[in-house]
């Protein structure tokens, strides 16, 4: 039995009220969606995958935060606005039951990767194999994902990270509805926040209309062909849409495109950031 788990239920809350306040003079920001909102006193979890720094899209890595132990039997004081610290936000997704995926979900699949990130990537939403196993883009898609990032010398192991649209997944593989996608879009924009990219690459339509759904220069009813290639904004932070690794399996003639749009990606990127591949295999 870890050492933790022998704590008491107030040595666990103390911690976590350490942990909480420690991650709030780091990233001094709380998200509009969760300003005001009091927790539940108690919501039992499925799982929470916890994540350190760095996680192996092969293994999923048990870390010695305290994080995972707290969420599942901790009750937190209402009124406490939670802050976003990455540990606070996988807490908050673990707990999420604003739309009706949280009643078929296995795992909440919060995303995967550096926590000091070039890029982040969005996806339109988990599929079985993350549900299965709470890791972003994991599967023959996740292979190819990282494929196409190593390709520009981009790894979530070193300074990328993957998470999706919804942060659950839907059942049967479908695509998120739009009810589901706006009840998750407060996590997003609180990820970003926390992450800091220097540049975003939205692979599928879900993940862009998500992103950019207020930007009036995109039209978000066209498919994904006509809205490739061309660069947009989100706060300032240069996105790209591209199609979805899944997409890429079906039709082997969208690899062509796909690699064009990450040949601009990257020399975007190599002009933001001259140096960030040097962190690319470390
Ligand atoms: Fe909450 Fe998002 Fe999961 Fe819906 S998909 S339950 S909003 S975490």
């Amino acid at each position: 039995m870890s050492q933790m788990s022998q704590l008491t239920i107030e040595e666990k809350q103390t911690i976590y009220n350490l942990l909480k306040t420690a991650s709030q003079n780091v990233y001094g920001y709380t998200p509009d969606a969760f300003k005001n909102e009091k927790l539940p006193e108690q919501i039992p979890v499925k799982t929470v995958t916890p994540e350190p720094e760095h996680i192996s899209p092969a293994e999923p890595v048990q870390t010695e935060t305290p994080i995972s132990e707290i969420t599942t039997s901790t009750p937190i004081p209402s009124g406490v606005s939670v802050g976003v610290s990455m540990g606070e936000l996988i807490l908050k997704i673990a707990r999420c039951t604003r739309c009706p995926l949280a009643r078929t979900r296995t795992n909440v699949v919060p995303g995967t990767g550096s926590r000091t990130p070039e890029v982040l990537v969005i996806g339109d939403g988990p599929g079985s194999p993350e549900d299965n196993s709470g890791l972003s883009f994991t599967g023959p898609a996740g292979d190819l994902m990282d494929k196409m990032l190593y390709a520009i010398k981009l790894n979530r192991k070193t300074n990328c990270f993957l998470t999706n649209a919804v942060k659950c997944a839907p059942p049967q593989n479908r695509d998120p509805y739009p009810e589901e996608t706006e009840a998750c879009a407060g996590f997003i924009e609180a990820q970003i926040k926390c992450l800091k990219p220097k540049m975003i690459l939205c692979t599928g339509r879900i993940a862009a209309l998500t992103l950019l759904k207020n930007n009036k220069e995109i039209n978000l009813s066209l498919p994904v062909d006509q809205l490739r290639g061309k660069w947009y904004d989100f706060n300032s932070i240069p996105v790209l849409i591209t199609y979805n690794p899944s997409e890429v399996l079906k039709n082997p003639d969208l690899k062509r495109p796909v690699w064009d749009d990450l040949r601009t990606f990257a020399a975007k990127l190599k002009e933001l950031s001259p140096s960030y591949a040097q962190s690319f295999g470390q």
